[in-house]
């Protein structure tokens, strides 16, 4: 179990701070008191846990964040429980570190019937899945609602578009290598806003076969004497374990992400993995000797295979290098790029822009029924992509440029040209002025607005509404079930 410093909930009066226990198991709920309601009650017992005081608190959940952490008031102060939802009564312990209150769910004495219960034996150890206590429809609510309330300065959303089956989608895994107290080797995911590892061995939301891989590389470690990095001795090898996998294709790419480039018994190594799992097509070792918190470095070498993989993407193929950006779940990224191509209204004679095109998949797409189409993109590895991708495809009216959308549209803008059809996904910070202001004078008709971030999106179209532009559609995706992230799609249109 680890604890974390959070952010002060923002509608707290006192501004109380306060953290939340990154797993904290949920045990069943005891229906026979099913009715029972108490709010802020003092403390039902003070003891030592964990080292520091605690407290257990009975309350009741009166709201959500939009982290989809439920919200309780106790002594006068409000604080966030992960996986508690509203209108639940549940046993909570409270501890105070400093100016710091942590919050760890004990036990829901009546069950919300938003609550789901999903059968996994797994469940409780997937990290990162804020949301996968709330049932699909309530997921379903939560994130409209999310995306309801940053969209109302600009219309009405549709009803966001969910997966029929939100588990096993991720097509990319990457694992974090550590030793735990008893120095044994484990792989996890770091717990939010913290480098601390959570051992992982199953996520709902990861592709089944990539987990396993990771298994497979934990358990080959110890016999071939290979140790996982330390960050803070700088002594190890392994820090992290990437797979990525091709979902129509099946191939699968494994990245060992090393402290050094010196691997000892490396064709062994390689050798035994691959003997284990015939099924990974390509292998690749990633040095990275940063202190930030990249998952990968610059250098890389590939050991085993072509180095990169292909998948079929709205009936088109793509190769994937192992630091390109590729959508992470495949079945909701064709439902996405489907309706983001219908938003455009596209003729078949237009000029196109795909501004932060990554691997070129909604350029290539839409190219089928475009004139031209520019794709520009900051990432080498994935222009280099995009580049190849173009001529796998036979796309002859595709160009890609590697280089900061910002600045290409200021040139752009400079040269006077002109453009119908913009599609802009950029990172989750947004995208700039320089772009902003570029992309109001090439005039496109339409501009699909593809975002990762409803409120940096917001932040943007604030910008557009005001300089000639109306957003005329709104349609939310939910390309992370059980996570509280959402995917948005805006159009926008020229005012006559
Ligand atoms: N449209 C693509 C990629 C979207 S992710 C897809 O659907 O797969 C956002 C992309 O923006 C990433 O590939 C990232 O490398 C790129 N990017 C980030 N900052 C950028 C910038 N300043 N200029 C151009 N591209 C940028």
């Amino acid at each position: 179990m680890t604890k974390q410093k959070n952010r002060g909930y923002k509608k707290s009066r006192n501004k109380q701070y306060q953290s939340e226990k990154q797993n904290s198991k949920q045990l069943p709920p005891n229906k026979n008191r099913k009715n029972q309601k108490s709010k802020g009650k003092p403390p039902a017992a003070d003891k030592r846990q964990h080292g520091k005081k605690s407290v257990i608190a009975e309350v009741t959940c009166s709201g959500l964040t939009s982290e989809g952490k439920g919200v309780i008031e106790w002594e006068g102060k409000q604080l966030e429980v992960a996986n508690l939802l509203p209108g639940e009564t549940a046993e909570v312990i409270v501890s105070k570190k400093g100016r710091f209150f942590n919050t760890e769910l004990k036990r829901v004495i009546n069950p919300s019937e938003d609550r789901a219960y999903p059968p996994f034996a797994y469940y409780h150890e997937s990290v990162g899945c804020q949301i996968h206590h709330m049932n699909d429809q309530a997921q379903k609510r939560f994130k409209q609602q999310v995306i309801d309330e940053r969209m109302k300065p600009f219309g009405k959303p549709n009803p966001i578009i969910t997966m029929d089956h939100p588990y096993d989608y991720r097509n990319k895994n990457v694992m974090t290598f550590g030793l735990n107290k008893k120095r044994q080797i484990i792989s996890g995911l770091y717990a939010e806003n913290s480098h601390q590892i959570i051992p992982m061995e199953r996520s709902i939301i990861h592709d089944p076969k990539a987990d396993e891989i990771i298994q497979t590389i934990k358990g080959m470690m110890k016999s071939f004497k290979m140790q996982p990095y330390n960050e803070d001795t700088g002594q190890g090898f392994l820090r992290h374990v990437l797979i990525r996998v091709g979902k129509m294709s099946g191939e699968i790419m494994v990245v060992l992400v090393a402290a050094s480039p010196v691997f000892k018994g490396k064709n062994h190594f390689i050798k035994a993995l691959r003997k284990t799992h015939p099924e990974i097509t390509t292998i690749l070792l990633n040095i990275n000797d940063r202190n930030d918190s990249m998952v990968l470095g610059n250098q890389e070498k590939v050991l085993y295979g072509k180095g990169t993989i292909t998948d079929t993407l709205c009936g088109l193929e793509f190769e994937i290098s192992a630091k390109s950006f590729y959508q992470i779940n495949p079945v909701q990224t064709e439902k996405l790029y489907t309706r983001a191509i219908e938003m455009a209204e596209l003729t078949g004679e237009q000029t196109i822009i795909d501004a932060y095109c990554g691997i070129g998949t909604i350029g290539l797409v839409a190219g089928k029924r475009a004139g031209k189409v520019i794709g520009v993109e900051l990432n080498k590895d994935a222009v280099r992509d995009a580049i190849r991708n173009s001529k796998r495809n036979g796309a002859k009216n595709v160009r890609f440029y590697q280089g900061d959308a910002g600045e290409f549209m200021v040139q752009m803008a400079g040269r006077g040209e002109n453009a119908d059809v913009v599609f802009m996904d950029p990172p989750r910070s947004g995208s700039d002025e320089a772009f902003l202001s570029s992309l109001v004078k090439l005039k496109p008709k339409r501009v699909v607005y593809i975002s990762c971030n409803p409120e940096t999106q917001a932040r943007d179209l604030k910008y557009l509404v005001k300089n000639g532009y109306k957003v005329t559609e709104i349609q939310p995706v939910d390309m992370f079930p059980q996570t509280t992230h959402v995917e948005n799609v805006a159009l926008l249109e020229i005012k006559k």
